[in-house]
């Protein structure tokens, strides 16, 4: 009978612990906001945009597709559009479309860099409701390709530096504006600027790409914006499974046909996902948004302790953007056999694309891989592999000045970091910095998320201005 008593004990004590860990669990203070308005001409802001977006840069895996002379008449326009920059930065211009403006700062201390590109992707005119490339603006909407990713961000630099310029305001010390008109192909254009930098000694104080943004309805029991800052990047790796046979008629086949084999190598890599490891991003993550989420969740988080395997569960049933936060995801992507019905494939093969956590490697995946496969018939190959990104410092002054000026832009979000799951031309900073920070300057609705690389992107015009005002706030601190 007295074991009884001692299990109940033990039970309400859990109980207890639990819940006064999850009462604990408090939010933190919000990032303050700085109270100054800034004021600048919007209108322009939206002009100039429509500019960008009415050239046609789109980038293609086959480059004989591209009209570089659109990506000229964008290049060609940026003088006219922000004169000011024109005046006063140097601008270099790099191979693959790289462009380099200096805005010489008052001091000699280390740069911020600030990023985007202004290549975008290819679009299926039949598709969209508006035409792509015409910037129309219609109830306080902007179409068109690229509004988006990241000709808004592109714009908002650049056109934060002219009426800052035009304000008179000078930096204390040197900002580089640095863009990319490859990024779309992973193109090597971000590359060159980097060798730049690594060769002249150059080191950020910190650097701005593209990533998370203003989200609303992204996490568990959080309903309040959310500004996501992307600390790291997930790595990728693409493996192609191969099987190769005699081929013959498909009249009288082996017992073992290549495209069978390859599906119970496909079997077997879906029915065991690489395991979940929550890493600095996510863990910081859950430890902002965690805590204001509501209490059935809290107690999850708090207590990931005892409650980790739940969590895991929940991930791997759901797949989507939690599950992609805690592990290495494998999507199948690719296959392919003979060219008819009735002729065995003399080799098929099939493609997974791979997104690897900070905590993985290309070779441990690979390794990882070849285990759950456990077949001999299958040959596996990697192509485009890329490691994931180190995880960026959240305790200095490059951190704290985009958080700042995201806090007064956005005022009332919450500002967390995060892993992203997409890769950016940022990655290549990896030996540079360890303040390279990821954040799209925009609140985005769902809707239009799903807009980017889609059909019918477009943007809102306080978007533009919103954009352009996160700008001017974050380079009036550098
Ligand atoms: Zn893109």
């Amino acid at each position: 009978m007295w074991i009884l008593y001692v299990i109940l004990a033990l039970i309400v004590l859990f109980l207890i612990v639990i819940v006064c860990r999850a009462l604990a669990f408090k939010p933190k203070p919000k990032t303050p906001a700085e109270p100054e308005e800034v004021s600048f001409d919007r209108d322009g802001a939206v002009k100039a945009l429509a500019a960008l977006v009415s050239c046609r840069t789109v980038s293609y895996s086959e480059p004989e597709k591209e009209d570089g002379a659109e990506f000229d008449r964008l290049t060609g326009m940026l003088p006219e559009l922000y004169p000011n920059v024109a005046a006063e930065c140097s601008l270099q211009r790099f191979p693959d479309r790289g462009l380099l403006f200096r805005w010489p700062g008052k001091g000699s201390g280390d740069p911020a860099v600030l990023m985007a590109h202004y290549d975008v992707v290819p679009v299926e005119e039949a598709n969209w409701d508006r035409p792509p490339f015409s910037a129309l603006i219609e109830d306080g909407v902007m179409w068109g390709r690229g509004t988006l990713d990241t000709k808004v961000t592109f714009n908002g630099i650049l056109y934060a530096a002219d009426q800052l310029i035009s304000q008179g305001f000078r930096p204390e010390h040197d900002i580089y504006l640095a863009f990319s008109g490859c990024e779309e192909t992973n193109g090597p254009g971000a590359e060159h600027i980097v060798e730049y930098f690594v060769q002249n000694g150059i080191v950020p104080s910190f650097v701005l790409d593209e990533g998370g943004a203003v989200v609303e309805g992204v996490f568990p029991g959080v309903s309040e914006p959310c500004a996501m800052i992307g600390i790291a990047e997930k790595g990728q790796v693409n493996l192609e499974y191969s099987v190769a046979s005699g081929g013959g008629h498909a009249s009288a086949p082996g017992p073992r046909t290549p495209i069978g084999i390859l599906s119970s190598a496909c079997k077997a890599v879906e029915a065991h996902p690489f395991p979940m490891h929550i890493t600095k991003p996510v863990e910081a993550m859950f430890d902002t948004l965690g805590r204001r989420s509501s209490f059935a969740y809290r107690l999850i988080f708090a207590n990931l302790w005892c409650f980790r395997g739940i969590l895991d569960k929940i991930c791997k049933k759901s797949g989507g953007e939690l599950n992609a936060l805690v592990r290495t995801t494998v999507a199948f992507t690719q296959m392919s056999g003979s060219g008819a019905p009735n002729v065995l494939p003399s080799r098929a093969s099939m493609v997974s694309n791979i997104r690897l956590n900070p905590a993985d490697s290309v070779a441990s995946a690979q390794e990882y891989i070849r285990g759950a496969v456990k077949d001999d018939a299958v040959s596996i190959r990697a192509f485009k592999t890329m490691e994931p990104s180190p995880i960026s410092d959240t305790e200095c002054d490059g951190w704290r000045k985009v958080c700042s000026a995201v806090a007064a832009t956005w005022k009332g979000c919450i500002v967390s970091p995060y892993l992203m799951v997409q890769c950016s031309d940022s990655r290549h900073y990896r030996d540079l910095s360890d303040r390279v920070y990821r954040f799209s300057a925009m609140d985005l609705t769902a809707e239009e998320r799903h807009s980017i690389h889609g059909d019918n992107e477009r943007i809102r015009l306080e978007t533009v201005g919103r954009a352009t005002e996160f700008f001017i706030r974050l380079i009036k601190q550098c």
